[in-house]
């Protein structure tokens, strides 16, 4: 293949199954990883499920914590579920308690829940953008505090991953509640990470790009579905990623050759966010990316 069969694009990924990592990297550790029964937090943690970690996964409903057990199962690995509500920080407590008694506390705790919508922000309700920020915002704050705190009473080393999402750079037109929620846990990686630091908990975030999987809220599938893969670009890596290759860095950054690494948000997403024109491109509001009729503050 030349270039002159026009441009490639990023190389795919080895197969699923393959890890750059060895095999029991994790034997023996306790995984924790909320919203991990769907999406892209089951992806990672199928990934440290295979290099030999015993998995909690926490969330609200049985659904999803049913099929992310039985994700982990298929693989031979432990696994405990338990119920939770992020924005309770009784329910993280009791939770987090339920997790230590399964496997002994958890070294690794991923905090991937969150929730979204798209909705233009003057159309947004009070509650609309109190349920983003206090799942995304609070709740991956209440977690990452109650873990912290265990581990610096029983003076133990830890590993904290919260996902984030690239418009905590740019803004997030049609995403405001979401994006300034992912810009303050961002922010938290940096403050956490220097604080908990001197007492051995490294913290990072990891942001994951256009990942598709069979949880997927309409938006992104629509998304997916406006552009003819055959002609247009959609992204400079021109594919899309691939849950395992998120799940490899979310292993990497917890794996004992990433612990020097901490307050750092990792982007996994074929450099999509940092994309620009040449020159400026039209400007399409976001009602009308919406197809929303003109602004009614009667609806
Ligand atoms: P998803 O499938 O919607 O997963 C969200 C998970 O969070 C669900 O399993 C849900 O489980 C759980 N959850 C929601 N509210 C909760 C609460 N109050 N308490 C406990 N658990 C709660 O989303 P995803 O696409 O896999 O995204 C995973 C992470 O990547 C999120 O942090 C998201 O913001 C981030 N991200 C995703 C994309 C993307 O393109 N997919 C892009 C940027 C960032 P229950 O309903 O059972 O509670």
């Amino acid at each position: 293949m030349s270039n002159d069969d026009g441009p490639q694009g990023l190389p795919a990924p080895p197969p699923l199954g393959s890890s750059a990592l060895s095999a029991g990297t994790f034997d023996g550790t306790a995984v924790l990883i909320t919203g991990a029964g769907t999406g892209l937090g089951k992806g990672i943690a199928v990934e440290f499920a295979r290099l030999g970690a015993s998995i909690v996964i926490a969330s609200r409903k049985q659904d999803n914590l049913d099929a992310g057990r039985a994700a982990i199962e298929e693989l031979g690995a432990p696994v405990e579920t338990v119920v939770c509500d992020i924005r309770d920080p009784d329910s993280i407590t009791a939770m987090v308690g339920a997790a230590s008694e399964a496997f002994g506390l958890p070294r690794v705790c991923v905090n991937n829940a969150a929730a979204n919508f798209p909705v233009p922000a003057e159309d947004m309700s009070p509650n609309a953008w109190r349920t983003v920020v206090d799942i995304t915002l609070n709740g991956t704050f209440f977690v990452a505090r109650e873990f912290a705190r265990r581990h610096l009473a029983a003076n133990t080393p830890a590993s904290i991953i919260n996902i984030g999402a690239s418009y905590a750079w740019t803004g997030g037109p049609g995403f405001a509640h979401s994006a300034a929620a992912k810009a303050g846990v961002k922010n938290m990686v940096e403050s956490l990470a220097v604080e908990w630091g001197p007492y051995g908990i490294q913290v990072n975030g990891l942001v994951p790009g256009l990942i598709p999987h069979e949880d997927m809220t309409a938006d992104i599938t629509a998304n997916l579905q406006r552009a003819d893969p055959e002609k247009d670009l959609l992204q400079p890596a021109m594919r899309v990623g691939t849950r395992r290759e998120f799940g490899w860095a979310a292993t990497f950054l917890a794996s004992p050759y990433a612990q020097f690494i901490s307050g750092h948000t990792l982007v996994v997403d074929g450099a999509n966010w940092q994309r620009r024109f040449m020159t400026n491109p039209t400007v399409v509001p976001v009602r009308q990316q919406m197809n929303r009729g003109p602004f009614n503050p009667d609806p």
